[in-house]
């Protein structure tokens, strides 16, 4: 067997020890005689499997009381419309454009009411994070929404924007659990777990309870995008994404013994400085993120050379580094450095780039 240093923006690595587990498990859950793949979700079970992803999560996240946790199918990008549905009120909300993920979230908001471009950094193809300090907020918006970490460009915001006393609608798909956050300043954290914490199918919505209406403002929503008919079902008004649910549950529990988000944070951030010092002082390879704006997690570069990029991908593939191909929107390469992949991932790809930065400079 053998196990290649992923560097895909997803889905992606996920620990090896839950792999592990998981595969110890694969015919035999607990003596329950068959895999989680197989169980019923109504099952004793499974219930115990989705509380206790539940308790764990609220536990690394110290999720406040009245926050919902809900887990949904859909991918991220079904959220983009559920958003304004069962948020838009007034028929108003404020989009800050950060990258593809953002702009496909406000496209959508347009849908469905009034979408203001409250600032974007399309300008610099998405290289930075617009000034959020003082934005011109309509008085009647329902909420502010942002992508907070953009996977494609591999910029974060380092500042939550002054949302002015509206909700803040945060997609978090790219930097879930990567570091400590403080849930009370959103009014919704969410994403798909398919970049940092599991496998693709899984989307995790963290709620504040007075955000979910008994009626959605937007006509005709459907029943399975109403956040009230899965708030009060525990995500099990039909059949949830059970197996996924069961992985993300191994994860938080690897989280927590890791040492939480804390211990994540420290590790992201060692990691992002071997690739980010390199890359600040390769005369080949340089990042494009403004600095003061970077990522922890994806990591985008370029040589400059278009040829030059592409050798350098082949390159590495042939050397057990995968997936360093950057999107296909934005070319030059990217490597996701998400919280499983280990240090030692990370200085073997430095130590090939310096090797490759000799033999091509
Ligand atoms: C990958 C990604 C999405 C899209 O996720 P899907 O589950 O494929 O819909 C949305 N937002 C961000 C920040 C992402 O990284």
């Amino acid at each position: 067997m053998k196990r290649v240093y992923n560097f895909s923006a997803g889905p992606a690595v996920l620990p090896e020890e839950v792999l592990r587990e998981a595969a110890e498990e694969m015919l035999d859950y607990q003596g329950t005689g068959m895999s989680v793949m197989e169980m019923s979700h109504r099952s004793a079970a499974f219930q115990q499997i989705i509380d206790d992803a539940e308790k764990d999560l609220r536990e690394l996240m110290n999720i406040p009381d009245n926050y919902k946790v809900l887990f949904l199918q859909g991918g991220a990008s079904q959220q983009f419309s559920a958003i304004p549905m069962n948020m838009m009120k007034n028929g108003k909300a404020g989009y800050i454009v950060t990258g593809q993920w953002a702009k496909k979230a406000y496209q959508e908001g347009q849908k469905y009411g009034e979408a203001v471009k409250l600032a974007s950094s399309e300008d610099e193809t998405f290289s930075y994070i617009p000034d959020c300090s003082d934005l011109d907020i309509p008085e009647d918006a329902d909420y502010v929404y942002i992508c907070e970490n953009n996977t494609i460009y591999g910029t974060k915001f380092k500042t939550l924007p002054n949302t002015k006393g509206k909700p803040l609608v945060a997609d978090v798909s790219s930097c879930f659990l990567s570091e400590p956050v403080d849930v009370s300043k959103y009014g919704v954290i969410w994403g798909g777990v398919q970049k940092n914490i599991g496998p693709a199918g899984v989307v995790i919505m963290i709620i504040r309870e007075d955000l979910i209406p008994e009626e959605t403002p937007v006509a005709n929503t459907p029943t399975m995008l109403k956040w009230k008919t899965q708030a009060d079902n525990g995500s099990m008004y039909n059949t949830p994404p059970c197996y996924g649910i069961y992985i993300c549950g191994k994860v938080f529990k690897w989280i927590k013994k890791m040492g939480g988000l804390e211990a994540m944070k420290a590790h992201n951030e060692k990691k992002a400085a071997i690739l980010y010092n390199f890359l600040d002082e390769s005369k080949l390879f340089k990042g494009t993120v403004r600095p003061e704006d970077r990522s922890l997690m994806n990591v985008p570069f370029v040589t400059g050379d278009k040829d030059m990029d592409a050798k350098f991908v082949k390159e590495a593939k042939a050397a057990g580094f995968e997936n360093l191909k950057g999107h296909r929107s934005v070319g030059g390469m990217r490597a996701s450095i998400y919280n499983a992949m280990p240090i030692e991932g990370v200085e073997a790809l430095v130590a090939f780039m310096k090797k490759f930065e000799e033999e091509n400079a």
